[in-house]
């Protein structure tokens, strides 16, 4: 990290030596020439010339002794190098004032956020926010903290929080010196946080309180007019179940979700045969396959594909993968599910899992945006499916558990493959226990 630079206003020690010896000459002088015309005795002269002598050496023993002590000497102490060191050292933008509020130093931060600063040119000329200048003025006003919030818009947006904190810096001879440090905190990251956090939750009360509403609805036409029909009464308690099991799907999604966030930074360990877990979420998803007139081609290895996984994970994984191209893909009449090891390429290959669906496909403006919570194409069609729009957005985040990535590939009308990719495991010591859990 640069900083500026300033010097720090000490005399160099050959200058310091001279000035010394010019000071015991002339004092030398002035005493001989004070004795010559009787004003003081040889002894009395002498006196004074050692007091004089000493006088001088006090600096010298201080540079001697005390080198911190040294850098003081006439020096005020926001100028001094440590206090610029500081000021460069800081992770965030930072930039060193007076007491009028003219730049004494600033980092590298500060000069990205307001190229205009200049040492000992006033700030508030480099400054373009008015909150930021609004709060400066007040600073040097009334000398209390400051804070200010503003959004910086180039080159990219950014909300960012100004903290401006009074100092007050003690000076060699028991003075104080008063200057202003300005800190710049990017607050882009958590306001996003806090953006996607509103957001959720205004996505699933709106997705929970769907279905609670047509729930109570049909409560009340069932005490009400179809009280005694019987045939209403039993189409009404279908469409209910129907409801009712949506917002259980929706829940188990959510709370899913939520634990493979909490436990995202512990990478799963245990070593998994994916090829029976496959063939085991196929064989669940037959009936459905059946009702939407799919067929599902498995393409599987004969021998084991071993990942470093969760096994209720990666069965959330595939289910979700498969049953979206059964839900979404159904007019293509088959899906090809197919697994590969690709880990003999050149650089370290990945295991691969694909689902392949010959369905309508995905316009790829959609593409980027498929793995958002709550995000669908169709959000009809997605209700109509039983989906929850959190499917894919589950998928990613297993993924990004196993240190795994999802691609995505279509071309609208021409169905589209969705492949989850696992980083192959290192070889095991010869002799290591291998341990495959299905
Ligand atoms: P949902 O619960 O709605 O299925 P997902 O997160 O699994 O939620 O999928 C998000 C959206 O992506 C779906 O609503 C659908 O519009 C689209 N989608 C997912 N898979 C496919 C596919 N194989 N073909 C076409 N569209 C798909």
């Amino acid at each position: 990290m640069t900083i500026a630079s300033s010097s720090s206003g000490f005399a160099p020690w050959s200058d310091r030596l001279r000035r010394s010896a010019i000071v015991l000459i002339a004092a030398a002088l002035v005493l001989a020439g004070v004795t010559m015309f009787g004003g003081l005795t040889v002894v009395q002269a002498a006196a004074v010339f050692l007091v004089i002598t000493g006088a001088a050496l006090v600096p010298w023993h201080l540079q001697h002794t005390a080198p911190v002590a040294d850098d003081l000497v006439g020096a005020r102490p926001a100028e001094m190098p440590v206090v610029q060191a500081v000021v460069g050292g800081m992770p965030d933008a930072a930039v060193l004032l007076d007491r009028a509020g003219r730049v004494l130093h600033f980092n590298q931060a500060a000069s990205q956020l307001a190229p205009a600063l200049r040492r000992h040119e006033l700030a508030l000329f480099a400054l373009r926010s008015p909150e930021i200048i609004a709060a400066l003025r007040e600073a040097i006003a009334t000398r209390q903290p400051q804070r200010a919030a503003y959004v910086d818009r180039a080159p990219v947006e950014r909300w960012m929080e100004l903290i401006i904190t009074p100092l007050v810096l003690p000076t060699a001879f028991g003075g104080t010196e008063y200057c202003i440090l300005m800190t710049f905190h990017d607050q882009t990251p958590l306001r996003r946080v806090e953006e996607m956090r509103a957001d959720f939750v205004a996505n699933a009360s709106h997705e929970l309180r769907t279905p609670l509403a047509a729930l109570s609805g049909f409560i009340d036409t069932l005490q009400g007019p179809a009280r005694d029909d019987p045939k209403a009464r039993e189409r009404f308690l279908g469409i209910m179940h129907a409801q009712a099991s949506r917002m259980a799907r929706l829940i188990d999604d959510l709370l899913s979700l939520s634990r493979v966030e909490l436990s995202a930074h512990v990478r799963p360990e245990k070593l998994i045969d994916v090829v029976p877990l496959v063939r085991q979420v196929i064989d669940g998803l037959e009936p459905l396959a059946r009702e939407r007139q799919v067929r599902i081609e498995a393409e599987l290895p004969a021998e084991p594909v071993i990942v470093a996984g969760d096994s209720e994970e990666l069965l959330r994984l595939v289910e979700n993968l498969i049953e979206n191209g059964l839900k979404y893909g159904a007019s293509g009449g088959r899906v090809v599910v197919s697994l590969a090891d690709a880990s003999s390429g050149e650089g370290g290959g990945e295991v691969r899992f694909a689902v392949r669906d010959f369905g309508p496909g995905i316009a790829p403006e959609h593409l980027p945006r498929l793995t958002e919570r709550f995000y669908r194409v169709d959000v009809g069609d997605s209700r109509a499916q039983g989906g929850t729009g959190l499917g894919l957005s589950l998928v990613k985040h297993i993924l990004n558990r196993h240190r795994g990535r999802l691609l995505i590939e279509s071309v609208a009308g021409h169905g589209a493959t969705f492949t989850a990719c696992f980083p192959v495991m290192k070889p095991a010591a010869p002799g290591a226990p291998v341990s495959v859990k299905e």
